[in-house]
């Protein structure tokens, strides 16, 4: 599906299918469009690129396909989004020491919070380590 060149205006057959802050962000997400096959360009970049604060003001950078194209480029991000997401929260349960990746979180009762707090006071309220590795024993937040 081709669409019109930014230069020639944007069309109003194409449609925003995707938001990123950053010009590099949205052309990572062009890229994934484009692996697909789906052809796509960016809105808003020259803005982003000149007034980095006004970025969020104009929803930042858009990137918009072929309105034929809108429903498989959706798809195609969402996919991209989990994906990332999946690779985030597989990173937060990698030990930062041995890097094995099934640590746990730290448990703690009801109780050890009433005793942390009755002898530390506000002191207990510091974030405590979240993960504990269950190889090395490596511990951390
Ligand atoms: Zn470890």
């Amino acid at each position: 599906m081709s669409i019109i060149e930014p230069d020639q205006g944007i069309s109003r057959k194409n449609v925003v299918v995707g938001n990123a802050p950053q010009p590099m962000e949205a052309s990572l997400l062009q890229m994934e469009l484009e692996a697909h096959g789906i052809e796509s360009i960016q809105d808003g970049e020259f803005t982003v690129a000149v007034d980095p604060l006004l970025s969020n003001a104009i929803g930042g950078v858009r990137v918009l396909v072929a309105a034929a194209d809108e429903a498989a480029a959706r798809e195609v991000l969402a996919e991209f989004y989990r994906k990332r997401r999946e690779d985030e929260a597989a990173l937060e349960f990698t030990c930062p020491a041995c890097g094995e990746e099934e640590a746990l979180p730290v448990e703690r009762s009801p109780v050890f919070w009433m005793m942390m707090v009755l002898s530390l006071g506000v002191l207990a309220l510091i974030p405590w380590d979240r993960y504990k590795c269950p190889k090395c024993g490596h511990r951390w937040r």
